[in-house]
């Protein structure tokens, strides 16, 4: 250990990490070192593994389904495993924490609370181990039985982005396993070390060898390879919308195997006058500077009754203004640094754009010198129009557009303007006009005079461009599963052929 920052020690030497197949460490050829995007000192080096690597892993995952090791087990003592797992995550919380923020630029803070919710998803998924069931239909008359059974899909790829590491494996792996399913994952390269600590956590809880396997490097050679892999039951992908649609084409090419997809986001936040002002624009300013903005639920459109539009948006903007950014091994700072030199570029070219089209830059709208990172000012644009590149593209930073409207139907026609539907939040005192707002804002996930609200009980997913399917809740282990109809003859057999 070398260096430090705010009483945490920079790693002297980068932590190697391998890579896990059948319940066994492997080390690739080729390493990938990862800097730390906000102190510049390379803190991890993960392997570059090979097509022929993830042919193995998915091998390992293929017999480990076949076997029934896993999915033969009672989903009681799937559950134990799960259970012993979350207990795992929680002993090693704080060693979690620490690589999040290395390799993500995350605030500590917001890291532990995140690891906590992650806590919580592997015991909902315990919980949905033990309730998984079918259906059973007593009303086929009295010579038929019928039943639906809830059968594992079988071998899960899942591929994971780099903005919220831990935590979206969180949401996908205990609730896959739940299902009996067993699976490969490859994470974001920059961002691979929670992901292989979750192996030894695995391992540790009593996850039989195989069903947990993990293989790192670039998305375009071995993400690529999962996609396009002839022996991969299901894919799951969070990401981007490029990306995604290339999903669907590898699916179409190979064996069609199911995809969920989670993609991109333009999200509103709906803001009428009669609402408390001062709760909103907390809930904005939060919204659009949590995870930096990297976050695909992140409000980026503002769409504030004209009447209070003014008002509103200096209130928001002394908010904006106060939001710490900084070392995030700092306890105070809120808002952290962007995790790729590419996506710090993305968001400048963005707010040049908003610029040069014409918005105005209440707050923000710079790149901000602080140490050895990359930190960006959180931003807010007024005077947007719907046709403006910031309006309409996925940002994925802390730049926030603001609209204005009269009605409510114009509130809703701006709010569903946009090929996603990921998110959306609404604040008003009027409970018709929030629960107006709720039905015909088309969105997955809906928060009423809150943001960000919710945990693993409920399901999370996109509407329109934003994705295919569902994860968390009982229903993201039942996305898992397939469904198999029985049908069982009772009594006296009516012959087609007579005898
Ligand atoms: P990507 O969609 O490229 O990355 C997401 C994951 O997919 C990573 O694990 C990546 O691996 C992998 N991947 C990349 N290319 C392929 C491929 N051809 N086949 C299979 N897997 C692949 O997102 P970016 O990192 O490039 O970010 C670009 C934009 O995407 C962001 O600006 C943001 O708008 C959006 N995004 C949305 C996310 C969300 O949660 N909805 C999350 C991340 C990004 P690797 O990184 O190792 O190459």
């Amino acid at each position: 250990m070398h260096e430090m920052t705010h009483g945490v020690a920079l790693p002297k030497t980068p932590r190697e990490f391998g890579f896990f197949i059948n319940g066994e460490w492997r080390r690739g050829r080729e390493l990938f070192e990862r800097n730390s995007p906000s102190h510049d000192v390379p803190v991890t080096r993960t392997s570059r593994c090979t097509p022929d690597d993830v042919n193995d892993a998915v091998a390992a995952a293929r017999q480990a389904f076949e076997d029934r090791r896993w999915a033969g087990l009672p989903g009681g003592a799937r559950a134990a495993v799960l259970l012993r797992a979350a207990e795992g995550i929680r002993q090693r919380r704080e060693e979690i924490a620490t690589w999040e923020v290395l390799e993500n630029g995350k605030p500590i803070s917001q890291a532990r609370g995140e690891i906590d919710h992650c806590i919580a998803c592997f015991e909902t998924a315990a919980g949905a181990a033990r309730l998984l069931h079918g259906e059973s239909f007593n009303n086929l008359g009295d010579g038929l039985f019928g039943m639906v059974l809830r059968e594992p899909v079988g071998v899960v790829g899942l591929i994971t982005p780099w903005n919220f590491p831990f935590l979206i494996l969180c949401e996908r792996v205990p609730f896959i396993l739940a299902s009996g399913c067993t699976l490969v994952v490859k994470p974001a390269e920059v961002t691979s070390a929670t992901t292989l600590i979750l192996a030894d956590i695995l391992a540790d809880a009593g996850l039989p060898a195989g069903v947990y396997n993990v293989v790192t490097g670039t998305g375009r050679s071995i993400g690529q390879t999962l996609t396009e892999h002839p022996d991969v039951d299901m894919l799951s992908f969070t990401g981007s919308t490029a990306v995604g649609r290339s999903c669907v084409h590898a699916s179409a090419d190979s064996n069609l195997k199911k995809l969920g997809l989670e993609l991109g986001g333009k999200n509103p936040i709906i803001v009428f006058a009669d609402a408390n002002l001062e709760d909103a624009a907390d809930g904005a300013a939060f919204g659009i500077s949590f995870n930096t903005g990297q976050c695909c639920v992140s409000s980026s459109r503002l769409i504030v009754e004209r009447s209070v539009a003014d008002r509103f948006e200096r209130i928001l903007a002394e908010k904006m203004k106060k939001i710490r950014v900084g070392d995030p091994f700092d306890p105070q700072t809120q808002v952290g640094a962007i995790t790729t030199a590419g996506q710090n570029e993305t968001i400048l070219k963005y707010i040049a754009a908003g610029k040069s089209e014409g918005a105005k830059v209440l707050v923000g709208g710079e790149a901000l010198q602080c140490g050895h990172g990359r930190y960006i000012e959180p931003t807010l644009f007024s005077g947007v129009t719907p046709s403006m590149t910031i309006a309409r593209e996925e940002i994925f930073g802390p730049v926030l557009s603001s609209f204005h409207f009269d009605t409510l139907e114009e509130a809703i026609a701006i709010a569903n303007d946009t090929v996603y539907g990921l998110a959306a939040s609404v604040w008003s005192k009027n409970i018709d006009q929030a629960l107006s707002v709720t039905r015909r804002v088309r969105a997955g996930r809906f928060w009423v005079n809150t943001i960000m609200a919710g945990g693993p009980e409920t399901p999370t997913g996109g509407f329109k461009q934003s994705g295919w399917g569902r994860e968390t809740g009982l229903l993201g282990v039942e996305e898992y599963t397939q469904a198999k109809s029985v049908h069982i003859e009772i009594g006296d057999r009516s012959h087609w052929i007579a005898s």
